[in-house]
Order: C-alpha cells, then sequence, then structure tokens
C-alpha cells in the first residue's frame, strides 16, 4: 500500500535517518536499521544533503537497505544545489532501485554555495519529478513559519502552491509546542490544504543537542521544555529519560488530537526510538 493511501487507515508512524559522513563506514547505520524495522515503522525516510556534505550514494544504499528489510523507504532530494540533469540523473537511481516515495524539498541555501538556478523552490521540483515518473510526493512544512518567509500568509500561499503541485502529504518541521502545530494545522485547513499532515517530532536526548535547539532550530522552546532541560543537561541518562518523556507526551497529545502522523527524527539513536515506540504502541493506531 503507498504511504498516501496509509493515512486514510490509521496514524502513521515513521521514522527519519541520516548517512554516516563521507569518511565513515555505511555499517553502523546498518545495524541501527536493523533495530528501527524491528519496531515496525509504516516508513522511513532517509535525509540527502544539498550540499554535498554527506555521501548521497549512502542515502540512496540505506533506501534500499530499507527496503530490502521490508518497510518503504522515502529519499529526500533537496533541489536548490542541482542541476535538471542532476535531478534527473538521481531519480534514475531511485527509480533504478525500486524506491517509490521521495521527500522533495529545495534545501537550505548555503552562503558559500551559489544556488544552481534550475528549481527555486520545491513546487518547482515537484512539477518536475511529476514528468519524470510515477512518484508518491512528500512536502515539508513549517507550523512556526519558515524562516525565509515574509510572512504567514505568504508561506502558507507557498505552501498551497506546494500541495497543488502534487505533494500528496506533509511532514513537519520539529516543534516542542503543540500549540504551534494545532494553531499551523487549522490555518492551513483555512489555506484549502487538505493532504494529511505528520508531525515532526524531536526527542532531545543529550546536551549537543540542547544547544543547537537555543541556537539555530527556531521552535519555541515551551517553560516545561526549558525548565527539563536546565534541570538535567549535566546527566546524560537523566536528560535522556527526560527527552524521551517529553517526546512521547507530546505524541499522545497529538494522537489524542486527531493528527494523521508522526514522524519522529531519530538521530539515528535506535534506543531512543524503541523507548518511544513501546510507550505509543498502544496509542499511535487505537
Ligand atoms: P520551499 O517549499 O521551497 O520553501 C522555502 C521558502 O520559499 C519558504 O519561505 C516558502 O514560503 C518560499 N516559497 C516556497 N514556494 C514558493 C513559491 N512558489 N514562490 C515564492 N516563494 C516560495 N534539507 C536537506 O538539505 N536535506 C534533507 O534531507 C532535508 N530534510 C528535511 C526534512 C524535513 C521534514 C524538513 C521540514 C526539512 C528538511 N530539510 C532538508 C531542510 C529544508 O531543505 C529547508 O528547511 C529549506 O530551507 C526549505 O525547504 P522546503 O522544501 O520547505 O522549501
Amino acid at each position: 500500500m503507498s504511504i498516501k493511501d496509509l493515512f486514510q487507515q490509521k496514524t502513521v508512524f515513521s521514522f527519519e535517518v541520516f548517512p554516516p559522513k563521507k569518511t565513515s563506514s555505511i555499517d553502523v547505520i546498518y545495524k541501527t536499521l536493523d533495530e528501527l524495522h524491528d519496531l515496525k515503522p509504516d516508513f522511513i525516510s532517509v535525509t540527502f544533503s544539498a550540499g554535498g556534505s554527506s555521501n548521497n550514494t549512502y542515502a540512496l544504499d540505506i533506501a534500499s537497505r530499507i527496503k530490502e528489510n521490508g518497510v518503504a523507504p522515502m529519499i529526500h532530494l533537496p533541489c536548490i544545489n542541482y542541476t535538471k540533469e542532476e535531478i534527473t540523473e538521481t531519480l534514475e537511481q531511485i527509480k533504478a532501485r525500486g524506491i517509490e516515495n521521495i521527500l522533495a524539498l529545495r534545501g537550505d541555501i548555503n552562503p558559500d554555495i551559489p544556488p544552481k538556478k534550475d528549481f527555486a523552490h520545491a513546487s518547482d521540483l515537484i512539477e518536475f519529478i511529476k514528468e519524470k515518473g510515477n512518484f508518491d510526493i512528500a512536502g515539508a512544512c513549517y507550523p512556526e513559519v519558515h524562516p525565509d518567509a515574509d510572512s504567514i500568509v505568504d508561506d502558507l500561499r507557498n505552501l498551497k502552491k506546494k500541495v497543488d503541485s502534487g505533494a500528496s502529504h506533509l511532514i513537519s518541521q520539529l516543534f516542542f509546542d503543540n500549540d504551534a502545530f494545532y494553531q499551523f494545522r487549522e490555518k492551513a485547513e483555512l489555506a484549502g490544504i487538505d493532504v494529511p499532515i505528520e508531525a515532526g517530532i524531536m526527542p532531545v536526548v543529550n546536551k549537543n543537542q540542547i544547544e543547537r535547539m537555543v541556537t539555530t532550530c527556531g521552535a519555541s522552546l515551551p517553560n516545561k521544555f526549558v525548565r527539563i532541560m536546565q534541570k538535567y543537561e549535566h546527566n546524560p541518562e537523566a536528560l535522556r529519560d527526560a527527552g524521551i518523556a517529553y517526546a512521547v507526551n507530546q505524541i499522545v497529545d497529538l494522537a489524542a488530537s486527531g493528527v494523521d502522523g508522526i514522524h519522529l527524527y531519530t538521530m539515528n539513536n535506535a534506543y531512543v526510538a524503541r523507548k518511544i515506540s513501546e510507550a505509543i504502541s498502544g496509542i499511535i493506531g487505537a
């Protein structure tokens, strides 16, 4: 069954993984994947570097491995630093490996890499992919507004264009305040965006992540979240457990509010994914 159709049946539960650095062996992630497969997610998505900072052949190999293990893979595909010829070549590789699901993205604009001019927005890529084959295409969305957007209204208009060009479901940027997601979902509905929206949940389980969240992520940090992080930042085990509990709380509330799906940013941490999966197994799909 395609991911698109799965949303009609259940609350979708998916994972995201990223490829190892160019200099690392791919075997480490294969071990993680084997553990993630046991948790029976509906699909696993694999990130793809817009600027070549990680090994994109690894990304395709990981997606193939996911498929071999009987889980649907989704490959991310950012376009801003690629020409039409390069994207066509990658699409051919994706097709040859039997991968049907693509998360079509613009990619972040890196000040050191001048964008190639063929694709300005994810919606341009979606139109292009539609011409090239029969893929199931998802897009990204931003409950707290994309940082480049002038206003929430512009961002929603652009999101509507993305859906109209052929995105059959959306995966959200991470957030820690469920109310931000609910408000976004309501506004998206008013804007006529009627495809399923998966909520992106990032369990914050170590100190490096906290620092990254505070400085770069742009998601609002509720007092409850800040209190937990401050209290446990110097106690790795307590921080890990608190981060897992916070994510579980978010998911329970989202499920009770009828969310279409949960996309777990696993950070390649199978232990954390397992703890969360076990805690919500009776809730997702109930
Ligand atoms: P777009 O949809 O193109 O939007 C970008 C900006 O342009 C927004 O401000 C939007 O309002 C505006 N816009 C969109 N369409 C139009 C239009 N037609 N006219 C005018 N303005 C428009 N990056 C990677 O490099 N690799 C990954 O694997 C990756 N995975 C991700 C997974 C998820 C779930 C998410 C949420 C993000 C991911 N990213 C990844 C990051 C993403 O590439 C960046 O957030 C990027 O800045 C925006 O990508 P987008 O596809 O949302 O862009």
